[in-house]
């Protein structure tokens, strides 16, 4: 399952010599990618590096098919609101704009200008993103562009039959199934639906998103962590065929995303 082969390798930055890197600016190859994720608690069945890991494999399936390089992923975000349950590592959001403008920074000046940067951690990452991808954009004058899994699959989800955005639900764990099925453990899966919010919600599907977000509290997570070890939503009803639907799709769109940018159009 993970075994790749050298072509399979080719696009990622990590394992490629830098002579390579110099032949694909060579040959006119000027666009990276760059998956950002976290590390913090996916409930009793799904690992920490859950965002991380998604992130990074969309970003290598699109790569391959396409002129890109792919940088290793940034593993760490902002992840207060799960830093109850043991293993999640937090990073504060100026430390991680700071990060990303330094990686885009030292791509530029080996010639890269074209970036996209693909979020495996959902609504939390997309504010620092954002600053730091102005920022790069402003002073170093080239073209950053931010693809989010849960805003480019909207019009798929319904009809794969996914419930709710939440936490270590049926959406990540399908994707899980399909893309790393080693790491998951089904049976230890706990549902937890939480009670109807009236005011704020977060899931780009449906007409209610209210887009503004401040992470839950600890006081929250531990309550949730009590009854599904961390989860929200229903992984019960995970499938890996659900997944390679939501993967395939994914990667499809991240592709045409490149291939628009190598071709000059960022809209
Ligand atoms: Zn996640």
């Amino acid at each position: 399952m993970n075994s790749r082969n050298e072509q399979d390798l080719k696009a990622c930055l990590q394992e490629m010599r830098w002579q390579e890197i110099q032949q694909f600016r060579d040959s006119g190859g000027d666009l990276a990618v760059i998956p950002v994720g976290s590390v913090e608690q996916h409930g009793f069945h799904l690992p920490l590096g859950t965002d991380s890991m998604v992130a990074l494999r969309l970003a290598e399936d699109a790569a391959q098919r396409t002129e890109a390089i792919v940088t290793p992923p940034l593993w760490f975000g902002w992840s207060p609101h799960h830093l109850a349950l043991p293993g999640t590592i937090s990073i504060r959001p100026q430390i991680l704009i700071e990060i990303l403008f330094d990686i885009l920074s030292s791509l530029t000046a080996h010639g890269f200008d074209k970036f996209v940067i693909v979020n495996g951690h959902r609504i939390v990452n997309i504010p620092w993103i954002q600053i730091s991808a102005e920022k790069v954009q402003r002073e170093l004058g080239v073209k950053v562009v931010i693809y989010d899994p849960a805003y480019m699959s909207k019009e798929i989800s319904d009809g794969i039959g996914f419930g709710e955005v939440g936490h270590a639900e049926e959406i990540e764990t399908s994707h899980m199934l399909h893309i790393m099925p080693h790491l998951v453990r089904m049976e230890k899966a706990k549902d937890y639906i939480s009670p109807e919010k009236k005011l704020y919600h977060v899931d780009p599907r449906t007409p209610k998103d209210t887009l503004c977000y401040v992470p839950s509290t600890a006081k929250d997570l531990e309550q949730i962590a009590g009854e599904s070890g961390g989860a929200s939503g229903r992984p019960s009803l995970a499938t890996a065929e659900k997944g390679k639907q939501l993967h395939e799709h994914l990667v499809a769109r991240l592709i045409e995303v490149i291939t628009e940018l190598n071709k000059g159009n960022s809209k």
